[in-house]
């Protein structure tokens, strides 16, 4: 069955006025914005993978060896658990970086390990997750009719 042609929408670079080819097309085809719509994912992959081996010097300089693949993810999975025990707590603010709330510094807690890991093991993340957000705009409504 052929899908109705999506609206015109405000081009996310230039604000024109557009028609998509799909639905989440977000850039007008103009030079300009497809350029700035490929150099806003290659600056972000470009910007984690120079933070991913930041993070992963600081973790080394403090001793911390490559973990296990269990333990590295169940270090991932502990820090999404303190998300929720600071939600728990009504999200008060993080005791180490104050102008934060607990749920944003463990969530970060979570990045950073995925961050550290990436690098240890040679895992193009930033570059999946790019691919991923590509992908999810192509799926069917709820994937397929899961409920939740
Ligand atoms: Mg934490
Ligand atoms: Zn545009």
């Amino acid at each position: 069955m052929r899908q109705a042609a999506p609206e015109n929408k405000p081009c996310k670079f230039c604000q024109k006025s557009f028609e998509p080819n799909r639905d989440w097309q977000d850039f007008c085809p103009g030079d300009k914005c497809r350029n700035a719509y490929h150099s806003i994912r290659r600056n972000f992959v470009a910007a984690f993978n120079v933070l991913a081996a930041e993070v992963s010097e600081t973790a080394k300089s403090k001793g911390w060896k490559k973990s296990n693949d269990a333990e590295g993810l169940m270090l991932m999975v502990a820090e999404l658990g303190e998300a929720c025990t600071a939600l728990r707590h009504g999200n008060p603010a993080d005791n180490k970086i104050a102008n934060f709330s607990g749920v944003e510094a463990e969530l970060a807690d979570v990045i950073i390990y995925i961050m550290n890991y990436a690098m240890l093991r040679e895992y193009k993340i930033a570059e999946a997750v790019v691919a991923k957000i590509e992908f999810n705009k192509t799926r069917p409504e709820r994937h397929g009719g899961k409920l939740f």
